[in-house]
């Protein structure tokens, strides 16, 4: 990696695209790399994330009725999904299983476990969604997290 990446700061838009899953494999490898080390960046991340949510709230309020605006995702349970802790920031992503979904959010069976509180991207079959962890139990073969998912959904592409 050269310098002027290691300094050169993400852009907010490029964040958005990495909260939504849309990034080039290449730009995504190029952010993994600069948010492993730029705090300001992480921690912008999570701004991000906040006002991603700010913003699907208005939306849904405003297009109440409206199903084209809102894109829920096809949730099933049993499903695998891959599951990234954003914040404390790690490029780490390991399969989960959702276990339950329910209105606010999903159950899911990690093999790793997760702080409460800590903010998470969970990409599934049909969709990417980010959400926060609300508790994490230890499970038979594992942990039950718990996770509240952010209202904003982006179909997978
Ligand atoms: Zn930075």
């Amino acid at each position: 990696m050269t310098v002027a990446e290691q300094t050169e700061h993400v852009h907010e838009s490029e964040l958005e695209l990495y909260l939504k899953d849309q990034l080039s494999r290449e730009s995504l490898a190029t952010i993994d790399a600069h948010l492993r080390s730029c705090q300001a960046c992480s921690g912008k991340l999570a701004e991000q994330d906040k006002c991603l949510w700010y913003l699907a709230e208005l939306s849904s309020n405003e297009n109440y009725g409206n199903g084209e605006r809102r894109r829920h995702p096809r949730l099933a349970t049993d499903d695998p999904a891959s599951l990234q802790v954003l914040n404390p920031f790690s490029d780490d992503a390991w399969e989960v299983r959702i276990v339950d979904v329910s209105r606010s959010g999903l159950r899911t069976l990690t093999t790793k476990r997760l702080l409460p509180g800590s903010l998470v991207k969970v990409k599934m079959q049909y969709s990417v969604a980010c959400g926060d962890v609300r508790y994490c139990i230890p499970a038979d073969n594992g942990f039950y997290a718990g996770i509240r998912l952010h209202d904003y959904f982006v179909p997978k592409a």
